[in-house]
């Protein structure tokens, strides 16, 4: 049996140590492997390393992902996909592994349904913007980061007595900017699933600042509006202009944390067990710490869930 293995969409670390188990759990069941470069694309230029036990080697510290991504435009077309899996089937292989987000999910579930090929997509995205997984890889290191970030802007804030508004990713989800401000300590989170005044927060904060309190972060959601514009607003408010940080790609580089390795090790192993027991066209992922897997439709379909009631206590806490 042959699998082919690619990353598709934006990189997140985890995915490097996710192919490594992927690789290595194969050809310890017998099964060979092939890498496509570049996502989709790769598959469509026949662009393919045979992978051995040594060829992911050293890689499960790295971030980012050897067998590189890329977004590739012909993927949605019908003919391309059909072009893809002659060329998977001229190598014998009937069984894809998909690393991404929801978009290479979405190409993965015509792919199958339109050729037959079977695909099995495990969630590789620091947004953490799926639905019916829990966590998605690379969503831990990209958290830790961002707080590492905070941690950094405290100590120069509260020298200079300053309102710092952070700009994190997460593209429409919020979970970046929540988690991290939660655990970071910000006293503001501004995220697109729920609402916000800024005219009220900027009023809150000048009382605060009357009252002696010197210095208060944000943390905005890129997904919950442009930086400058909230921070315009903010600043007409209060009469107080606020530092502007955007953390940008630095949120999606560095080596995963424990918990994305980990993840990346089962969910691996998880999705050749899968193919070898011939399974269909699947998505999987974890919930309540338990790896579970979903039809890629229905999962694609799901709607994601927001702890309102954590959010709402986040602020007792600031
Ligand atoms: P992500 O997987 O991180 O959400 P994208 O949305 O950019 O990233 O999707 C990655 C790739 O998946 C696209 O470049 C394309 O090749 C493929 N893809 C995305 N959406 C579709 C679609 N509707 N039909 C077919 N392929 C798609």
């Amino acid at each position: 049996m042959k699998i082919g293995i690619l990353t598709s969409g934006g990189d997140a670390p985890g995915m490097n140590a996710c192919i490594r188990a992927i690789v290595r759990y194969a050809l310890s069941n017998g099964i060979e492997c092939y890498g496509f470069y570049r996502g989709y694309q790769g598959i469509l230029d026949d662009d393919h390393v045979v992978l051995k036990r040594t060829s992911v080697s050293n890689i499960i510290q790295q971030g980012g992902t050897f067998l590189q991504t890329d977004r590739c435009e012909d993927f949605l077309k019908s003919e391309y996909r059909r072009k893809a899996a002659v060329i998977l089937r001229k190598h014998g292989i009937e069984n894809l592994i998909v690393i991404g987000g929801d978009g290479s999910f979405k190409g993965a579930e015509l792919l199958s349904e339109e050729t037959g090929i079977t695909v099995v997509g495990i969630p590789g995205t620091i947004d953490n913007d799926l639905a019916y997984t829990d966590r998605t890889l690379g969503f831990d290191t990209a958290v830790n980061t961002v707080i590492g970030a905070i941690n950094n802007l405290r100590d120069t804030m509260q020298s200079h007595n300053k309102v710092t508004f952070v700009e994190v990713m997460g593209r429409r989800c919020g979970d970046i900017a929540f988690n991290a401000g939660l655990t970071g300590g910000a006293e503001y989170v501004l995220i697109p699933e729920m609402p916000f005044d800024i005219k009220k927060i900027a009023e809150e904060i000048t009382e605060s600042a009357l009252k002696g309190k010197k210095s208060n972060l944000v943390v905005l959601a890129e997904g919950a509006g442009k930086m400058e514009e909230i921070c315009a607003e903010f600043e007409k408010f209060s009469g107080i202009k606020p530092r502007q940080t955007r953390l940008g790609f630095i949120q999606r580089g560095g080596s995963p944390t424990y918990y994305d390795r980990l993840l990346a090790c089962e969910l691996g192993i998880e999705s050749v067990k899968m193919i070898a027991n011939g399974t269909d066209s699947r998505v999987i992922g974890v919930k309540d710490g338990k790896i579970i897997s979903y039809g890629i439709s229905e999962a694609l379909k799901m709607r994601k869930q927001f702890n309102r009631s954590l959010y709402e206590d986040m602020y007792k806490l600031s």
